[in-house]
Parts: structure tokens; sequence; C-alpha cells
């Protein structure tokens, strides 16, 4: 791979460097990605090295987008300048919004957050204001193809075995326009999760963009009836209007902002309240740097942030540490509760697995950096790719 930025314009910039750019500069980029999973890794001109991630899914192609994208701006930069290089590329590649370039910036992003974990020999955590320790979590079901007596029982193992708490179902279907998955399961599980979890069980319920205004709020009042604390994504996600007039009919908690990686869209989403917990997904957003601005956005206008984290590729360990610093966290982690039948790639990723449930928490532990190392063997059955700065 070469590291020359090409514009629109028919001119080739250089990536600057300005009073930001103190410390090492970033000399090599490296991908390793598979269609799945992509993981990144940054080397500093005196070797030093830190480990990111690129967005699940697509990751071989968003690993060309890294390399063609967002690696020339960085490479040659001070380590410093994170969050100058972090703002600026949007800027330089101000033709090509959208996720990919978001979900590569992610890849750049936290390996940088990592480098200076352990450069410093403190968690990333601690560098953004909190500490380690532990996290609880929520048993979040991805799974629409389930019956609710079935998923009831699944809940019901997880609690006597890992001792969670917080349990999140999923309800409608996925841009479903009201059409459920299958007639009648979003009256029928509803209720079945409680039933099975009893009064105290904090339940949660996701519609992914499953609704029209008036079905989300009739759904909202069965959910509130069921004492429910959380309802997610209740309309089109892309219609902020139309989840904002669902916040103001209920009561109930409404959540979103998984899939919106447009700082102008969080303003809004914020300004107009369209929902009442906002859920950013840090490597949907662009990383570490991005997502805790869009958190103190929130916090500012009272919002809790609960990112949305919804595998146990390195996404969900990221989410740990930001969230062990947040000025108003929410009150749980989203943990993914799919085995190799759902997720057949995610079990294989690192030498030692950072999830372990303990009463329903997990832990940011004091190690520096993420904590986390990425296991050699999946390391080496990866696409490679790298990109070098000019000697
Ligand atoms: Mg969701």
């Amino acid at each position: 791979m070469t590291a020359t930025p090409y514009s629109a314009s028919g001119a080739m910039p250089k990536a600057g460097r300005g009073a930001a750019d103190t410390g090492p500069r970033i000399a090599r980029l490296e991908t390793f990605a598979t269609p799945l999973v992509g993981f990144v890794r940054l080397t500093t001109e005196d070797g030093a090295q830190g480990w990111g991630q690129v967005s699940t899914y697509n990751a071989d192609i968003t690993a060309q987008v890294f390399h063609r994208q967002v690696a020339p701006w960085a490479l040659g930069r001070g380590i410093d300048a994170l969050e100058a290089v972090v703002a600026e590329i949007p800027e330089r590649e101000h033709k090509y919004p959208g996720t990919y370039l978001m979900r590569a910036l992610a890849g750049l992003d936290t390996a940088a957050w990592d480098w200076r974990g352990r450069r410093a020999g403190r968690p990333v955590a601690e560098l953004l204001g909190g500490t380690a320790g532990d996290i609880r979590a929520y048993a979040s079901s991805m799974r629409r193809d389930i019956a609710p007596e079935d998923e009831a029982a699944r809940m019901l193992q997880l609690r006597d075995r890992h001792g969670f708490d917080a349990f999140k179902l999923r309800v409608g279907a996925q841009c479903g326009n009201d059409i459920d998955e299958w007639p009648g399961r979003t009256e029928a599980i509803v209720p079945a999760l409680r039933r099975a979890l009893g009064p105290d069980a904090a339940l949660l319920a996701d519609a992914n963009s499953g609704f029209s205004p008036p079905r989300a709020i009739e759904v909202g009042r069965m959910l509130e009836a069921e004492g429910f604390e959380h309802f997610e994504e209740p309309c089109r996600y892309w219609r902020l209007e139309e989840t904002a007039e669902v916040t103001r009919a209920l009561g109930i908690d409404v959540a979103g902002g998984e899939q919106d990686w447009d700082l102008g869209t969080w303003e809004r989403m914020v300004a107009m309240r369209a929902v009442d917990i906002v859920q950013p997904d840090i490597l949907y957003l662009g990383g570490i740097t991005r997502t805790l601005q869009v958190a103190r956005m929130a916090a500012g206008a009272g919002l809790p942030c609960t990112p949305h984290a919804a595998n146990l590729s390195m996404v969900t360990l990221f989410t740990m540490h930001l969230m062990r610093a947040l000025p108003l966290a929410g009150r749980y982690l989203e943990l993914s509760i799919e085995g190799p039948d759902y997720y057949p790639w995610q079990d294989d990723l690192f030498v030692e697995s950072p999830y372990r449930i303990t009463d329903g928490r997990v832990r940011v532990t004091d190690a520096p950096g993420w904590g986390v190392e990425i296991a050699p063997e999946w390391l080496s059955k990866s696409t490679y790719l790298k990109s070098e700065a000019d000697a």
C-alpha cells in the first residue's frame, strides 16, 4: 500500500504538522482483516505500538478505506495530535461522508488510545478520567427467530449462571414497517419475559427501526405496563422527528443513535431531545475521541450514554473503558449473549477473553491500554496490509 492522499481537486496535499504534533511520529499503520473483523496496529517512529479495531462486518472493505483515506492523513503526525487528526480527516475527505470512513477512522483512533495507555502504563479508562473496575452488564439478545418461551428460558439460564439482573429482548422486526417477525410475537414476548424473570429484573426492548410512531407508541405502552425501562430505536432511525414524537408520548426512556456517525445529526438529535438515552457505537462513530464528544454533548443536555456494542470483538472492551470514565454513563453495558451459532467468528480473537462475567458484571483491569492481546493464530490467518510514512 502506498500512503499518498488523493483529493478530488487533483492536488495531492501532504498531511500537515501543527502545534499539536508533539510526541513520536506515527510511522506505520497495519491492518489485519477478514470480511468480518479488522484490527489495526499503529507503530510510532520509536517502535512503540498500539492496537485498535475498525468496525466489524465488511472489515476487509473498511481496511481498504483505512489505507486509502485515513492512513495518509495520519502518517508522519505526532501521536499527541490524535484529536486534531481525527477532526481533520472528515474535512479532508469531505467528499466521502458516511459510515465506511468512520469505521476506518475508528481503527486509527482506538489504536492510538492503546498506544497512549501502553506508554503511560495505565488502562485507557484512566486516561479518559475514569478508573479500572467492574461494570454492570445487561444480557443482550440479538435474535428474533426465537420463540418467547425459548428466549425466557435462556435468559433464566444466563441469570442463574452469570448473575445478570438486566436483559434486552427484540420486538418488531428490523426496519419492519409495523410487520412483526411473526404475528403476535411482540405481544407475547413482552409479558413472557417479565413473568419469567420476575418483578425486579431490569428489562429492555429493541425495535431496530421497526415501527411507525403510532405502532411504536402502542408497543411502548405495552412495555410501560410491564415495567420495562428502555425502549430502543422504535422508529426508522434516520427520521429523528418520528423518534422524537414517540419520546414525547411515552414515559419509558427511549434510546437510540447506534447507527449515527454524523456529529451534525447528533447535535440535532440532542437539541430536539429525540431520545432520552444516547447510544453511540464507538466503531460506527469513528472512535473514542468522537464518542466522547457525543457523550459530553448529551451529558450537557442531561441525557445519559449507554453505548451500542453488539458483539464480543474489541468494541465491547472499548465501551467498558469508556463507560468507566463517562460523565453521565447509562446504567449498564450492552453485552451480547450470542454464541458460536450466531457469531461463529468471535471466539478465537484474543489470547485471553476480556469478557469474563461475575455477578452480572465485567471488569476493566489495570493492564495498560486496552489490556488485551490479539491471538497470533488469528492474525496469521488474516489479510495483511501496510502503510508507511516516508523516511
Ligand atoms: Mg439496537
